[in-house]
């Protein structure tokens, strides 16, 4: 993989001290998404990677909500539809929904329960991975569906707080790693 590519988009990623809370260091996106050249070339570092890795897959699912401006066009560009598993209360109709621990309090994640069907191949998408809690509530959510899960990708991994072994044996892959 192009060290020059990569660059530009972890040029673009920047930090906040203490939000939204104090300790936290908030990894921002924005100016990523903001930059043309440097978003399509997040996208094709992207593509690059599933193609290589996972020759069948049948949705791309964003997580709500920055997963969601990464994972449409990373369909778009693999062809393939997208689904989005929503904060709870946003979705209409019949929904499974999962609630899982965050670092303070809890949080709720809802998928249609017709997004995808029993047997399908989907690939999870978020901008980060923190503790690997909204992660790892996604993939079961997805398993309750009866899809198979076949890997989960990131733009930024916080390596400290160890969340990739929160996803046990699903592959997993981040573009950045933070300590
Ligand atoms: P976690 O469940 O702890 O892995 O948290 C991951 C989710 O929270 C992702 O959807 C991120 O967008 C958000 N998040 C957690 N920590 C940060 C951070 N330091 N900077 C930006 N977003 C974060």
């Amino acid at each position: 993989m192009s060290d020059g590519r990569l660059r530009a988009v972890r040029d673009r990623v920047r930090s906040f001290p203490d939000f939204p809370q104090p300790g936290v260091l908030f990894r921002d996106i924005s100016p990523l998404l903001k930059d043309p050249v440097a978003f399509r070339t997040l996208i094709d570092l992207l593509e690059d990677h599933v193609r290589a890795s996972f020759p069948k897959i049948d949705f791309v699912v964003g997580l709500d909500s920055r997963g969601f401006l990464i994972g449409t066009p990373l369909a778009q560009r693999l062809g393939i539809g997208f689904v989005p598993v929503r904060k709870k209360g946003k979705l209409p109709g019949a929904t499974e929904s999962i609630s899982y621990s965050l670092e303070y309090g809890r949080a709720e994640l809802e998928i249609q329960s017709d997004a995808v069907e029993a047997g399908q191949k989907v690939l999870i998408v978020d901008d980060l991975l923190a503790t690997g809690g909204t992660m790892r509530a996604a993939c079961e959510l997805l398993k309750r569906l009866k899809a198979e899960v076949l890997g989960c990708l990131v733009i930024i991994e916080l390596k400290a707080l160890k969340g990739s072994e929160k996803l046990n044996s699903i592959p997993f892959y981040s573009l950045l790693q933070y300590d």
